[in-house]
């Protein structure tokens, strides 16, 4: 997997909440921010996910994105 520094994660967030990314940069952002104690303090991962879900609602159940993104993120955390 793609790594990221802090900076591009900080790039990544902020177009990931203004426009688009793709499925995969959403990925290696959120694996940064799970395992990233100095992203961790200026991002809340629950905050963003919960942003990305409001964005995505037309899109997907939020329920069904949610599940999505937490099955990942623990696959992420456990493979790391
Ligand atoms: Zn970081």
């Amino acid at each position: 997997m793609k790594k990221v520094d802090c900076e591009e994660v900080k790039q990544g967030v902020h177009e990931y909440l203004h426009s688009e990314l793709h499925e995969e940069e959403l990925t290696v952002i959120t694996a940064h921010l799970a395992n990233c104690d100095s992203c961790e303090q200026h991002y809340d991962i629950e905050v963003i996910f919960n942003q990305v879900i409001q964005r995505s609602c037309d899109e997907a159940p939020a329920e069904e994105l949610a599940e999505r993104v937490m099955q990942r993120l623990r696959g992420i955390q456990e493979h790391d």
